[in-house]
């Protein structure tokens, strides 16, 4: 039997730009914690990040090409454009709030994060109050370990950790598998700027479209 609870995942995310390691996370949760819908959500600006990020419209366009190589993706997936579309830094704690009172109260919301985010969990805003928000489901990633974490995340995950999603809406730790995908936005980037080849790294359709809007040239 499935869930009870309609669950909705979120993969938050700079995009810059969106690659096959985010698809891959992407799709593999929709099977693993069983979604009904997933949220795919750039933000505007992320207050961690200091190099100027590429504009917003550009992310958001790479993001609607990517899909489009998705199969099945429309029956699941969109893109929320909250955060681009609010006024100053993107903190996760407020787009969760935002998202949960547009939603039936008995949703499942479930955050999705790789491991290098979730051992950097304690340097987001309200961190410690996510919880009462929504779910967090992490993935490996490569070479980044879920094991010795970070001594605040450690007994987070201890408190709340579970070995399966929970019929409620918020307040669990989930850890789930997805086959390694070595890339990166930052190695993307780089590689894009030596002209090397990108191929097996993007969809073609955003390759075309980084090339024709002469993007991460520079
Ligand atoms: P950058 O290199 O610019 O920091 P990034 O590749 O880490 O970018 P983000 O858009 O910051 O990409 O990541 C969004 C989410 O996707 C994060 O939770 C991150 O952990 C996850 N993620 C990104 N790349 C991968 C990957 N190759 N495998 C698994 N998860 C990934």
């Amino acid at each position: 039997m499935g869930p009870t609870h309609k669950r909705v995942g979120i993969l938050g995310g700079t995009f810059d730009p969106v690659h096959v390691g985010h698809i891959a996370l992407g799709r593999t949760a929709i099977d693993a914690l069983q979604l009904e819908e997933l949220l795919l959500l750039p933000n505007g600006q992320p207050w961690q990040k200091e190099r100027v990020i590429t504009s917003a419209e550009h992310r958001v366009k790479m993001l609607e090409l990517a899909l489009q190589q998705w199969p099945g993706a429309s029956k699941k997936v969109r893109i929320d454009r909250s955060e681009i579309d609010r006024a100053g830094p993107s903190y996760t704690y407020d787009t969760l709030v935002a998202l949960r009172k547009s939603m039936p109260p008995s949703t499942s919301l479930i955050w999705i994060l790789g491991s290098d985010q979730f051992r950097n969990l304690p340097s987001w805003y309200r961190w410690n109050e996510l919880l009462s928000i929504c779910h967090l489901a992490v993935t490996q990633r490569e070479h980044i370990s879920l094991a010795n974490l970070p001594s605040k995340v450690d007994t987070l995950l201890s408190e709340h950790g579970q070995q399966v999603l929970p019929d409620r809406p918020n307040g669990s730790i989930v850890l789930f598998s997805m086959p390694p995908v070595a890339v990166s936005s930052t190695a993307l980037r780089r590689a894009l700027q030596m002209h090397d080849d990108v191929t097996a790294l993007m969809s073609p359709l955003v390759l075309e479209y980084v090339e024709q809007k002469r993007l991460y040239l520079s």
